[in-house]
């Protein structure tokens, strides 16, 4: 297959710098644009909800490249300016550009859900300008309610703790976590976060905002707080795609290589994707950090013409209360839960607790809680799918 000469890469974030990158490392000498609806600088969401947040880390560390380090790449940048369109054969952004090109990636990522009647005030976390809004309303706080006891609730819980401020978290679920993890899993996280020092409110469903300070629980019960974080999910990016036979049902629906189904010459990455999984039989968003980067490096491989890279395990961590939660493979396929290292599991100590997921009999995925030494090991015997006499085994 013959390169295009013209890939134009829309959204600026990880999945977007890392496939210019890539593009590159595979030998793409054409020309590369690439457009971003945020001002800054591609940076880096991870520490949002850690280190930039509890004000450890500038802003400036988290860039993931800078202007001399795009143009080095030979990167044309339109940072600023959202794009409003895709046709065949160009990207129209905001202020009336048109950009036409061979190739497109779409890598805009995902918008956090709100819920109905959300005052403005009240804040979600996706962007470095809401990390920073967050952070000055926490400085002058006593009290913050996070809703939602998923990974941004609880990594925003535990910074907060750390700096003294009183935090009660909301969670719809009578277990955080449970949807990625299971219940017994599940069980962990949320010990991490009540032994941690929060008040986790489990089953607990808001049906109202009174204003920006004070919420409604379906039983009655009012509570109030300094700060309101909503922590929900997020959805993807995709308003701006007005484009017939493309799926965007849940992400953009692409084949194993990223290639969107329904056209030809748009491929997708990141939280906005929703990639064919041969393991799981379906399309899947993934919406993990290194799921990103290792998507970016096969689509430009692709692209490129170039091989694909090896196939790799996905994997996710999560820094919480003091401890490092890491999964590897896919833990939602499996139908049994196995104790592997730990007494998390049995009401013990959660740190050094290693959970396998298995299904038929196959190791499917491996969580472990302040455990990275050993989730390490698991990740062979994860990617050809160990039984579990093999996967007691290790040592
Ligand atoms: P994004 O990083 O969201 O980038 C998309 C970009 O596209 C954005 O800059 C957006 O402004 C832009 N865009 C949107 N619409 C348009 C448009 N129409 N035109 C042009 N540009 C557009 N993962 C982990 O594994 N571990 C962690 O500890 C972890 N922590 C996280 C903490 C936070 C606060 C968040 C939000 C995510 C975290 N993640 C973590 C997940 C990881 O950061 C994401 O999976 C990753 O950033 C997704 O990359 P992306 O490029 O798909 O999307
Ligand atoms: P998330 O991890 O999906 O968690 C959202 C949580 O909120 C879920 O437990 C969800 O439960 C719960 N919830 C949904 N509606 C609710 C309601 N009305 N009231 C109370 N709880 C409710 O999403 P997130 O924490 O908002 O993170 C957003 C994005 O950033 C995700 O893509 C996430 O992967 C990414 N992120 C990743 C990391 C990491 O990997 N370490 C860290 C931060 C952010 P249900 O399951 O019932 O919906």
């Amino acid at each position: 297959m013959s390169q295009p000469g013209h890939v134009v890469v829309i959204g600026a974030g990880l999945g977007g710098v890392r496939t210019a990158e890539q593009l590159r490392t595979a030998g793409f000498e054409g020309t590369i644009s690439l457009v971003g609806a945020e001002p800054h600088a591609p940076y880096d969401r991870p520490p949002l909800s850690k280190q930039v947040l509890t004000g450890a880390w500038t802003p400036e560390r988290i860039v993931l490249r800078d202007h001399d380090a795009l143009a080095e790449l030979k990167v044309d940048t339109h940072f600023g300016v959202p794009a409003v369109a895709l046709h065949d054969g160009a990207v129209e952004l905001a202020d009336g550009t048109t950009l036409r090109a061979d190739a497109f990636v779409i890598a805009t990522g995902a918008d956090p859900r709100r819920l109905p009647g959300q005052p403005d005030e009240v804040h979600t976390l996706r962007t470095l300008d809401d990390s920073l809004s967050l952070r000055r309303a926490l400085e002058g706080a006593k009290s913050l309610l996070v809703v939602g006891g998923g990974f941004i609730g609880a990594e925003v819980a535990s910074g907060a703790v750390a700096q003294g401020l009183q935090v009660t978290v909301l969670e719809a679920l009578p277990v955080p976590c449970e949807r990625a993890l299971g219940p017994e899993v599940g069980v962990l996280c949320g010990r991490l976060i009540s032994e941690g020092g929060v008040d986790l409110r489990l089953g607990a469903k808001l049906t109202r905002f009174i204003d920006a300070n004070t919420v409604e629980l379906a039983d009655g019960e009012r509570l109030s707080a300094d700060v309101i974080l909503v922590g929900i999910g997020a959805a993807p990016s995709l308003e701006w795609l007005r484009r017939e036979g493309v799926d965007t049902a849940n992400g953009v629906a692409c084949d194993g290589h990223g290639r969107v189904l329904g056209t030809s010459g748009v491929w997708a990455v990141g939280d906005v994707a929703a990639w064919e999984d041969p393991v799981r039989g379906r399309h899947f968003r993934n919406e993990h950090w290194t799921s990103v980067t290792d998507q970016a490096a096969v689509v430009a491989r692709d692209i490129a013409g170039a091989e694909p890279p090896p196939e790799t395990v996905p994997y996710f961590w999560s820094d919480q209360f003091g401890l490092k939660i890491q999964g590897i493979g896919r833990p939602e396929l499996g139908d049994e839960v196995v104790r592997l290292k730990g007494e998390g599991l049995s009401g013990g100590a959660v740190k050094g607790t290693v959970a396998g997921y298995f299904a038929g009999g196959r190791l499917m995925g491996v969580v472990g809680f302040g455990a990275a030494k050993w989730v390490a090991r698991y990740r062979a015997l994860v990617a050809k799918g160990a039984d579990r006499a093999e996967a007691l085994a290790l040592e």
